[in-house]
């Protein structure tokens, strides 16, 4: 067995003070007096305490949130988006600290920290610059042209619910956030608990933008008890997570009749065709799987590589997988971070063991390195895997990869396709037009060519979500936008009530009704015809 991921124990994060943590802890809405720990992935030793938020504290947040953003939705849609600009000037006067404070409570590579800062930069500029286009008003065909209008314009919904998780607790957050905040909305975060500091850091950034205070408030505490009282409270909920919270999310919403959308796992597929550039596809695949310690709902956990090109892609894969630097250092020397805690670790020791039970390879990786950190593990590349072991048939959510070689293009698909989730899919091949057929074929939300998903949620203007067990709902895009409006359609006549007129014998006015329905009809047919 290789080992890969060569471990470096420098200047161990956090490097934050704990005096500054405690400060941001002032902006939360709690009142209660239980407390929660906070640990230091990367050390494993206390980060911080934090007060946890009562069910009362977040209705009173909801409350306060609510009175702010009947302001917020007067102020015109051009200056919230200026607003929204200088909120991501803000965090780039503050970055350093930004990437602190974010590598301190994930225990991830300052590399993935400053990924996290560069997209809030990406859905600040998109929204600012498309969110008001999206949600102006417009006119839709009216009941009778010329006799009538019809204008549809987009309300915001109130107040938003935003419940995110640990993994890149800050993109993740504003990618809901900033949208429901153009649209006129108030939000309320409910971080993961693991991960409340930088969310702090955000709303103190908001405000310092010049946001009113109160429009975005952070309440913290247990998902059950918190996130459950603000999905009660709020006119509609954002979140991502996993697949069984979701549901639980789901059916709370539903029950309060309110709209959400839901971001949750996924067990992405990645096809190697056989006209694929090898090297290209290895060093891919390493982007595609390993990002965040594979803690990243797009990452690919599932390979499928055409037989032909099996052992010459295995082979590149471990090469450039054993590249990869893991540590937990305050600079960017290293690729991988820690995982988040003792949970994420065991889960991940437990797919490999079982994969291997069942009879598969470890051909890199596959060990704990509690010499870099106490939960950090090897980027693992797994083959034989039987096709009923977890990390081929669930999320692994960690460094760990199956590679298994296939017949045909076919069975690629065919395979890609065997699982309830469908968040994202990459398909590797020299002929792009190959790529795009391949694509249209998988069962996902987003489907990348040549690239693992950066490509695809980079594209800020293209709606990003999943299908089956991967969630409901779209963000980016005016997808991303609009979830947060109401369409109101305000319908003018210009004669009057409208109806069929009394004045004349009903088997008249059917007459005409049928005579010119018709006429109308033939003569759009004749123009399509003429047009084709
Ligand atoms: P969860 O789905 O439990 O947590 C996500 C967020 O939901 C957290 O803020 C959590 O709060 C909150 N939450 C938990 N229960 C409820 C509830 N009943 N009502 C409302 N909100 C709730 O994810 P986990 O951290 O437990 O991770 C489990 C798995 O989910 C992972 O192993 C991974 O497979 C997947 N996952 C997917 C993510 C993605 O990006 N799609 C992100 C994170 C996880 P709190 O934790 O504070 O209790």
């Amino acid at each position: 067995m290789a080992s890969s991921g060569r471990g470096r124990v420098d200047q161990a994060v956090p490097l934050v003070s704990s005096t500054r943590l405690d400060s941001l802890t002032d902006r939360l809405t709690a009142s209660g007096s239980t407390t929660r720990e906070i640990t230091a992935p990367a050390t494993g030793e206390p980060l911080g305490t934090i007060p946890e938020s009562t069910p009362k504290d977040v209705a009173e947040a909801v409350s306060t949130a609510r009175e702010v953003q009947a302001g917020w939705a007067d102020v015109p849609v051009g200056t919230r988006a200026q607003l929204i600009e200088q909120f991501a000037d803000r965090v780039l006067d503050r970055r350093e600290e930004f990437l602190d404070v974010l590598q301190a409570e994930t225990g991830k590579s300052r590399q993935t920290a400053l990924e996290e800062l560069l997209d809030i930069q990406s859905t600040c500029e998109y929204v600012a610059a498309n969110g008001p286009a999206t949600i102006a008003e417009e006119s839709r065909s009216p009941a009778i042209r010329w006799l009538s209008t019809a204008t549809v314009t987009y309300e915001p919904v109130g107040v938003v619910g935003v419940i995110s998780p640990w993994n890149y607790p800050l993109n993740l957050a504003m990618v809901d956030a900033i949208p429901a905040l153009l649209a006129g909305n108030a939000v309320v975060l409910k971080p993961d608990e693991k991960t409340p500091y930088g969310a702090l850091l955000l709303a103190e950034l908001l405000e310092a933008a010049g946001l009113p205070e109160g429009l975005f408030q952070v309440v913290a505490g247990d998902g059950e008890t918190v996130g459950g009282a603000l999905i009660d409270h709020v006119g509609y909920v954002s979140f991502t997570g996993g697949t069984e919270t979701g549901r639980k999310v789901a059916e709370r919403a539903g029950r309060n009749l309110i709209d959400c959308s839901l971001e949750l796992g996924g067990n992405n597929p990645l096809i190697v065709l056989d006209d694929a550039d090898i090297e290209q596809a290895a060093r891919g695949a390493v982007g595609a799987c390993f990002p965040n310690m594979g803690q990243l709902c797009l990452s690919a956990e599932r390979l499928y590589v055409e037989k032909s090109v099996y052992e010459a892609f295995v082979e590149a894969f471990i090469s450039e997988t054993e590249k990869l630097t893991l540590g937990v250092e305050h600079s960017f020397n290293s690729d991988l971070g820690s995982l988040i805690d003792e949970a994420q670790l065991t889960t991940v020791a437990a797919h490999v063991d079982d994969a291997c039970t069942r009879g598969a390879t470890v051909r890199t990786g596959g060990r704990a390195r509690p010499d870099v950190g106490p939960y950090c593990y090897e980027p693992t590349i797994l083959t034989d895997v039987a096709s009923d072991s977890r990390v081929a048939c669930e999320e692994t959510f960690g460094p760990v990869v199956s590679v298994t070689p296939v017949d045909s293009e076919a069975e690629a698909i065919e395979r890609a396709n065997d699982s309830p989730y469908g968040l994202n899919a990459s398909v590797w091949t020299g002929e792009t037009a190959r790529g795009e057929r391949v694509a249209r074929q998988i069962e996902c939300g987003t489907v990348c060519v040549n690239d693992g998903f950066a490509v695809g949620w980079s594209a800020t203007d293209a709606p990003m979500g999943g299908v089956g067990e991967s969630g409901i709902g779209r963000r980016h895009g005016p997808e991303g936008i609009r979830r947060y409006t109401e369409p109101r359609t305000i319908a003018v006549s210009r004669v009057g009530p409208l109806g069929l007129p009394d004045r004349l014998p009903t088997s008249w006015v059917m007459a005409g009704f049928v005579g010119v329905t018709r006429l109308r009809r033939r003569m759009k047919r004749a123009i399509r015809s003429v047009r084709e």
